[in-house]
């Protein structure tokens, strides 16, 4: 994802870097010392971060796009009869300096990014879409490509080897190489205007989320609110000289969140939600609507050249859910029960306010608080009684402690390593046998250069050099709650359950042993499986007695409060299920329309929602305007996909379950060996079908949230 402040890098500036780059690209002198055209003499090979600048990056992007056209041209000019070797494979062994440079860029732009960066991440993304399309589009590449695909039965080809091969041609004619010559302009157009249209969704929704401030001036305005949360305003407040003294909020989750669901000022709550729920909607220079209607129209337009009646067809061909009536299915399935709990929910929050005597109707802005207050009264339980036993080092021991039990692979600190940033630590992963797998950066807090959000990436994936595994360099980056004064990190519930699915995705590229790169990809909705399967174990009794311990006492978390923990997790399903149902329904509508006339993107929302009765006090997860993984690209028609995974991994758990030992070591094994190293190499239902003896079934998730 891509986080931009410069909108305005003139186009003659972008021209003049790229002609004084075409002019230079004989002398060697400046690009002597760039730290990407050099082989890395570091710990583990990772990447030598503190000598990489910025000037460095553009240089190895056109380097690397520019290595590769001529490895492209190598291919075609081959006078030899196109084969597997000369030409698929040595397509997937092409843009190796593109792909070094792009894994490290594209993870500092995110983890610890500066107006230079994002500069650059705005000249390089047209670049990068015409350099896709100058492949895809290539009728001579095609061509061998197709050579070797028309007689695929035919060359005896292993299963990895023919995999790739449907990959490559696929990957072409889904590019539009099959385009007639005069579509095929249409599609480049296309292309790039839904390129530059996602990234200034990006941007403008970043501009916005950052321009809101809700600031207080009188201490009795926090009244509600947990001490850290106005530590964390007052810090906000002194960091600008305007409001030096005052406490400021912000609509970033740690701040909003917690705001919304503590905080007794209930205009406040309003004001605050009221900005929240319309980021983009305000009809000045950061309004997303227009941009939408435009985003929807030509992925519609793009869909129709290839061939498909909607867009949802042409991204869900190449999903596990195939087509939109599964998907639909599924989401109509789950709807229904959260639905109705969301009603009960809202009814028993207005029994409390009516008991209060509070004298109005309950509001959108109202839910999360009175939801904590239900909850607190129900289960006699708060957030506040639960942190002093999630302190982050434990935590980080016990997520160690459960990989070590289920695979008997261990971490251990790398001192003295080139690091992402200083806060961040390096970890070697080992195999049971000491084999080396690859190593983890954990990255914790946030900060000004950090995206928001929770996410695992890698400085470089797991690949195949001259018949050896290369091994990934990992990264798990988190916003968790700081440590404030000489306390340690404590972390929410919630904070503990984003930390064991991140690992997940990170076991998934630790353990990852594929051959080939065009296969090691793995569908949308199936990549949250080895993430979300992790978060099945966070709060078992068996787990929390090694890693919930107070961070004064070191007592063990009391069985008492697990109980209550485990009693009220399925409370307020209706409302997290029932927002999160609502905005993929909302994904799935605007990307299954078949025809885009008169285009209102509010009165489409408001159409959308009425449909399927979705209640006033609960907005969508997220709203159009502000609904950044479907309209910047990364979850189109796929925002279901976190459900779809639940399915699977409720499922998966109970493979464990079923055994008497949740930490088998046997399941396991065959978790890892039919699903976590196998990468893209296998239709995702195969993989689940080997690991699990059969297809999954819905009623572990209903089960899990309550709705059953
Ligand atoms: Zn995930």
């Amino acid at each position: 994802m891509f986080n931009i402040f410069n909108f305005s890098t003139p186009m003659k500036k972008l021209l003049f870097i790229m002609s004084s780059l075409i002019i230079g690209a004989g002398s060697i002198s400046a690009q002597d010392s760039n730290p990407f055209f050099e082989e890395w003499n570091t710990p583990f090979q990772v990447p030598p971060f503190e000598q990489i600048t910025n000037d460095d990056y553009l240089p190895a992007f056109m380097e690397g796009m520019n290595q590769q056209t001529k490895e492209i041209q190598s291919i075609i000019d081959n006078q030899d009869p196109a084969t597997f070797d000369n030409t698929i494979l040595a397509l997937d062994n092409s843009g190796k300096l593109l792909s070094k440079t792009s894994s490290v860029f594209y993870g500092l732009n995110s983890a610890n990014t500066s107006n230079e960066m994002q500069a650059t991440a705005r000249d390089v993304s047209p670049l990068l879409t015409q350099h896709r399309d100058d492949i895809n589009l290539n009728p001579h590449l095609f061509q061998r490509v197709k050579a070797v695909y028309d007689q695929k039965e035919k060359l005896g080809l292993d299963s990895d080897q023919l995999k790739l091969l449907e990959e490559t041609y696929k990957g072409f004619v889904r590019g539009g190489a099959n385009l007639p010559e005069n579509n095929q302009e249409k599609f480049r157009k296309l292309n790039k205007e839904i390129s530059i249209l996602q990234l200034t969704f990006g941007q403008n929704l970043l501009a916005e989320t950052n321009n809101y401030k809700l600031i207080i001036e009188e201490e009795g305005d926090l009244a509600g609110l947990p001490n850290g949360l106005i530590e964390a305003a007052a810090k906000a407040g002194n960091a600008d000289s305007v409001t030096t003294g005052k406490w400021v909020f912000t609509l970033h989750n740690p701040s909003v969140l917690p705001f919304l669901q503590f905080s007794d000022n209930r205009d406040l709550r309003e004001e605050i939600f009221t900005a929240y729920i319309n980021r983009c909607n305000n009809n000045n220079d950061f309004d997303n609507k227009e941009i939408i209607e435009k985003l929807i129209r030509f992925r519609l337009e793009k869909a129709n050249l290839l061939g498909y009646d909607t867009y949802a067809d042409f991204v869900l061909e190449e999903r596990m859910s195939k087509k939109s009536e599964n998907v639909y299915n599924l989401l109509n399935q789950i709807w229904v029960p959260a639905l109705a709990k969301a009603k009960e929910e809202a009814a028993e929050m207005q029994q409390m306010i009516d008991r209060e005597e509070g004298g109005f109707a309950h509001e959108g802005w109202d839910w999360r608080y009175y939801n904590e207050k239900v909850m607190a009264e129900k289960f006699s339980l708060n957030e506040e009684q639960l942190k002093p036993y999630f302190m982050l080092g434990n935590v980080r021991d016990g997520i160690f402690y459960l990989a070590g039990k289920l695979y008997g692979i261990s971490f251990t600190q790398v001192q003295d390593a080139p690091l992402p940033h200083k806060d961040a630590t390096l970890w070697e992963c080992k195999d049971a046998d000491g084999t080396h797998l690859g190593v983890l950066y954990l990255d914790f807090f946030p900060r000004a250069s950090k995206r928001g959000g929770a996410w695992c990436g890698s400085y470089r994936p797991q690949g195949y050099k001259d018949g050896e595994r290369t091994a990934p360099v990992v990264t798990i980056v988190c916003n968790f709650t700081p440590p404030s004064g000489d306390a340690p990190a404590l972390l929410t519930p919630d904070e503990v359950e984003t930390f064991f699915h991140e690992f997940g995705h990170a076991l998934h590229g630790l353990f990852r042993d594929v051959k080939y790169d065009g296969i090691s990809g793995v569908p949308r909705d199936f990549v949250e499986l080895p993430s979300q399967v992790m978060e099945n174990w966070v709060f078992e009794p068996e787990l929390l007695n090694v890693y919930a311990k107070h961070d004064i006492t070191g007592e063990v978390i009391p069985g008492e409060l697990v109980d209550k923990l485990e009693n009220s997790s399925t409370y307020g399903q209706g409302f997290k299920t029932g927002e999160y149902i609502a905005a993929s329904l909302l994904d799935m509508d605007y990307h299954t329309l078949t025809e885009i006339g008169e285009f209102d993107v509010l009165r489409f929302e408001d159409s959308c929602m009425t449909h399927i009765g979705l209640i006033p006090q609960i907005p969508p997860r997220y709203r159009s305007t502000y609904f950044q993984h479907t309209m910047t690209g990364g979850y189109t028609a796929g925002y279901y996909s976190y459900i779809w995974a639940e399915v699977l991994d409720a499922d998966a758990y109970q493979a464990f379950v079923e055994t008497g030992d949740i930490f088998d070591r046997a399941t396991a094994t065959r978790f890892r060996e039919s699903i976590l190293s196998r990468g893209g190499s296998e239709e995702a239902m195969k993989m689940y079908v080997d690991f699990r003896g059969s297809e999954p079934k819905i009623d572990g998730l209903l089960k899990k949230r309550g709705l059953q």
